[in-house]
């Protein structure tokens, strides 16, 4: 569409967002461009069980490969895409690789949940169903190894087409989870209505848990809603032991965070998975 910004001024390109300045138009043509001639790269961060230290899965995180810039994180481009209209593109990229990369791990044994972010102007429509499911037939991937990450100001955004999107979904067979919560608003009402089997305490809370007793409370809260609700609990960004154990102590289900590992290349997990479970072999 051609927008008109109020101003007198047009922007023709389809879906630009005309309060962009003349750098970032320039940097949201090169990452359609980029979009399309795979300069995204997926890394990926093991999340493991709290109870048994077993790894489940990872958390697909992506990057931008920029030809001159380097390695790009998502702060920098995803608002960008997410005002241009790039999401639906970029959300394909990320299934593309996250779930065939599942697939391999599959068949060399692993049965591992990928979990992708939606973004909060996702396509959350049909088109996304299709691919979902195509996806998932092309790279044989069990509807319940991928799960698709929401945030809260993504539900608030438009309840009523995400309750229907994430409904299809989930009759699919696809998980859901509701990621930085804590950080929005209202979610206590989402969680009844939502078909979500995990949550993701915001790494905000977590990462000052043990120096604030008011992020301890927030967790603690969130781990006893989570269990009673019957759903996983996922602590982000857990970098130390003494954090660790404390979440064990609240009976928190899972963790990520650097402690475990960082984000790495999607072609660097199967080498970190073997030297895990032989440093695990060895402690034994
Ligand atoms: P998120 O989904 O909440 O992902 C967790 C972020 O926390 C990641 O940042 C990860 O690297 C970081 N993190 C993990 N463990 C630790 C830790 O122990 N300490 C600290 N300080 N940080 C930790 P990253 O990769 O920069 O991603 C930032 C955000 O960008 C993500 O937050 C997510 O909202 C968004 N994002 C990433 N990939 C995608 C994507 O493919 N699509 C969309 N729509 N959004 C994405
Ligand atoms: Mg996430
Ligand atoms: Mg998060
Ligand atoms: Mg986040």
């Amino acid at each position: 569409y051609a927008k008109n910004s109020g101003n007198g001024l047009h922007v023709y390109d389809k879906g630009l967002d005309a309060n962009e300045t003349p750098e970032r138009l320039a940097l949201t043509a090169e990452l359609r461009q980029g979009i399309s001639t795979g300069q995204l790269e997926v890394y990926v961060q093991p999340q493991a069980s709290l109870r048994t230290g077993m790894v489940l899965g990872v958390e697909a995180l992506v990057r931008w490969r920029h030809p001159r810039h380097g390695l790009l994180f998502p702060d920098t481009f995803i608002p960008l895409a997410e005002r241009n209209g790039l999401i639906p593109q970029l959300t394909d990229a990320v299934l593309e690789q996250a779930v065939a990369a599942c697939g391999r791990w599959r068949r060399a044994g692993h049965r591992l949940t990928v979990s992708v972010n939606l973004s909060a102007r996702s396509n959350l429509n049909e088109t996304l169903i299709e691919n979902v499911q195509s996806l998932l037939n092309r790279h044989g991937v069990p509807a319940k190894s991928l799960i698709l990450e929401i945030t809260e100001s993504s539900v608030i955004r438009d309840p009523a087409r995400t309750q229907i999107v994430l409904d299809q979904l989930h009759s699919l067979g696809v998980g859901l989870s509701i990621d930085d919560f804590g950080t929005g608003y209202s979610s206590l009402s989402y969680l009844r209505q939502l078909p979500v089997q995990e949550v993701k305490i915001d790494k905000s809370f977590v990462m000052n848990m043990l120096a604030e007793p008011n992020d301890a409370a927030i967790v603690r809260s969130i781990v006893d809603l989570g269990t009673n609700l019957r759903l996983a609990v996922v602590a982000e960004g857990v970098e130390d032991a003494a954090t660790r154990a404390e979440l064990q102590r609240m009976g928190c289900s899972n963790m990520q965070g650097f402690f475990l590992a960082a984000p790495m290349p999607l072609d660097s997990f199967m080498d970190w998975l073997a030297a895990r479970e032989g440093h695990l072999a060895e402690a034994r």
